[in-house]
Parts: structure tokens; C-alpha cells; sequence
């Protein structure tokens, strides 16, 4: 019989592809999302297989799925800084409400859960770069504490789940990811400078640009999170690219990959927007032996070629999460 797992967030950027990873070794996959940012069009392709079944549903409140389950990945979260201030409430219930939900049904189901943790959990960083054994430093009652809390407190009681009811649980904090799929408007950096350059717009740049991040192409952290459900290890992992950058040379890198002459205009920096953030990936070198293979060269140029592919209603104004012709 072949191994069943249930992926929350599946219409979502990450979740779809945890769900091709998955579907392609052979699992039967159980996706669910309640579709508030995630889009059917992300696992069309995967509707008509028998191997995999989709749930609409939101994951904060009761969760069930009939039958057996040896996996759970929870993946269901609005992720972009943009999303948790239109819907904060959502953000931290499916962060919490959610995770425990999910840890009910994983104790049930005897199934080993991953939970989709973040480098959000280390705030405004004054480690750098981080290692998971750095606390962080986190604003509560910022723009971001939805989100950040909400995954803080979801590692909290995914390790007590671990202890006190020796579940298996697998903790990944993620670091800035991109590929195809991204959302065009969740405001996010790259769909965001991406989409300027397609429409001929100026790239905002927040700030004076000066602060970093480090992207890490989608297929790389599949892997990475695939490594670590597979092992046995309970603590966070951080996966992500160290390679860092400032967003103002993102910026010009984006300008050089689509031969878009506009120019870079600068807007105000977001409340708590973190100033440097770089993986250090020490740990899951050592553990996985992982490490990401594609540099942003190579990955840029895949992510722009999914965009140019979007149709121009989905370039200006990506309609999406019409649910009622995927019913099963
Ligand atoms: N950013 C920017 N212009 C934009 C969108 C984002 O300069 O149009 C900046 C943002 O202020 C942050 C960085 O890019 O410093 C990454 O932002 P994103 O929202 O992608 O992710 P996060 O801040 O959560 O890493």
C-alpha cells in the first residue's frame, strides 16, 4: 500500500510543489487548503489523478480525514507581510488553532508531522546569520507578530506534542523561497519587481535598499523538506540559500534578467521590516547532507519565464480561487 500524506496549503506556492514532489515518489496525497491565498490553478494538473484527493477546507477548525495517514505537512499560512495585515485574525489561527488541529490528527493517526516554520521566528535578526540555536528578536504587536507569534507558538507546541505525547515531528524554518508559482500580487519582493518589469512599471525599492535577504529557488527547499520529514531528527532545521543580497541589487539583477529599462524608484521602509537575514545552513549540511544547487542566475531565469507565461488578466489582476469547477 502506498504511503498517505496530507499536505495543508496545497493550492498555495510551496504546497503545490510539496504535492508534485510527493505524488512523483509515489505517495498518495491528500491536499487541503481553504483558499484563501492559495489557487486551484497551482495543482490542476494533479486533480485528475487517483493518487490524489483535495479537501476544501480550513484547517483551524476541526480537521478529518478518514482512513490511515503516515504523514502530515502543514503548509496552510498566509506568508507575506501584505497578507497578514489584510487578514491577521487568519494568520494566527491557522498558526495555532491550526497546528493544534493538525497535532490532534497526526497523535490520532499515529502519522509523523512537519510543520512549516520560518525565519520570521528570528524577527529583526542581531545574529547573522542565524543558527537555530539564536532566540530572535521578535516585535509582538508589529505589522509581522501575527505571523511571527503564530509560528512561534506553533514550534512551542509542536515540541510539547513531541515530548509529553512522543510524536513524531519534523520543524523547518524556512527562508525566503521563490520560484513559479509565486503569487503575482502578494506583494512579495520578487513577483513584485518581477511583475513591474513585465508591465513597465518602475521597481519600488523599500528603503534605501541597503537591507538583505538570501533566496532560495523552490526545488532546493523541496528537497531540503523532503530530507528532513525522512529523518529523525525533532529540533528546527533552518533551509535556505545563503547566498545573500541587498534588495536594491535584486533589484538591478531583475532590470539586467528581463531587459526592462525603467528605473528603480524608492518607497518608504516597511514598520519592523528586517534589516539583514542570511540561513546559516551548517546544521542541515551536517544532518541531510543538503545544500541548495541552483544559483539565482538559473533560478531567476526559470521564475521569469513561469510569469511571462501568466495571462495578462493574471499579470494585472491575478483572478483566482474559483473553486467550483474542481469539485470531485
Ligand atoms: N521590498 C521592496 N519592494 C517591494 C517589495 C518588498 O523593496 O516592492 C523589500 C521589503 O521591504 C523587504 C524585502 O524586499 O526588505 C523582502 O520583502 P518580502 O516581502 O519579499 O519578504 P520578507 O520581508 O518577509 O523577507
Amino acid at each position: 500500500m502506498s504511503k498517505k500524506i496530507l499536505i495543508t496549503g496545497a493550492a498555495g506556492f510551496l504546497g503545490s510543489h510539496l504535492c508534485d514532489r510527493f505524488i512523483s515518489e509515489g505517495y498518495h496525497v491528500i491536499g487541503m487548503d481553504n483558499l484563501i491565498t492559495g489557487d486551484m490553478q497551482n495543482i490542476e494538473h494533479l486533480m485528475p489523478l487517483p493518487n490524489f484527493e483535495f479537501y476544501h477546507h480550513d484547517v483551524s477548525k476541526y480537521v478529518h480525514v478518514p482512513g490511515h495517514l503516515d504523514y502530515v505537512l502543514h503548509f496552510a499560512s498566509p506568508a507575506s507581510p501584505i497578507d497578514y495585515l489584510k487578514i491577521p485574525i487568519q494568520t494566527l489561527k491557522v498558526g495555532s488553532l491550526g497546528t493544534h488541529n493538525l497535532l490532534g490528527l497526526a497523535k490520532a493517526k499515529n502519522a509523523r508531522l512537519l510543520i512549516a516554520s520560518t525565519s520570521e521566528v528570528y524577527g529583526d535578526p542581531a545574529v547573522h546569520p542565524q543558527t537555530e540555536d539564536y532566540w530572535g528578536n521578535v516585535n509582538p504587536v508589529g505589522p509581522r507578530g501575527v505571523y511571527d507569534e503564530a509560528k512561534r507558538f506553533q514550534e512551542a507546541i509542536t515540541m510539547a506534542y513531541h515530548t509529553y505525547h512522543g510524536l513524531e515531528t519534523r520543524i523547518v524554518r524556512i527562508f525566503n523561497t521563490y520560484g513559479p508559482r509565486m503569487r503575482l500580487n502578494d506583494g512579495r519582493v520578487l513577483p513584485a519587481f518581477i511583475g513591474q518589469a513585465i508591465r513597465g512599471e518602475d521597481l519600488t525599492v523599500f528603503g534605501d535598499g541597503s537591507q538583505t535577504r538570501a533566496f532560495c529557488y523552490v526545488d532546493d527547499l523541496v528537497e531540503g523538506i523532503y530530507r528532513l520529514l525522512h529523518s529523525d531528527y525533532a529540533s528546527p532545521v533552518n533551509i535556505g540559500n545563503p547566498d545573500e543580497i541587498t534588495i536594491k541589487d535584486f533589484a538591478e539583477e531583475i532590470l539586467a534578467l528581463t531587459g526592462a529599462n525603467q528605473k528603480i524608484i524608492y518607497h518608504n521602509l516597511p514598520v519592523d521590516d528586517p534589516k539583514q537575514r542570511q540561513p546559516d545552513i551548517t546544521l542541515a549540511k551536517q544532518l541531510l547532507n543538503w545544500e541548495p544547487k541552483v544559483n539565482r542566475k538559473d533560478g531567476l531565469e526559470k521564475t521569469y519565464a513561469y510569469f511571462k507565461s501568466l495571462s495578462q488578466e493574471a499579470l494585472y489582476n491575478k483572478a483566482h480561487n474559483d473553486f467550483s469547477g474542481y469539485k470531485k
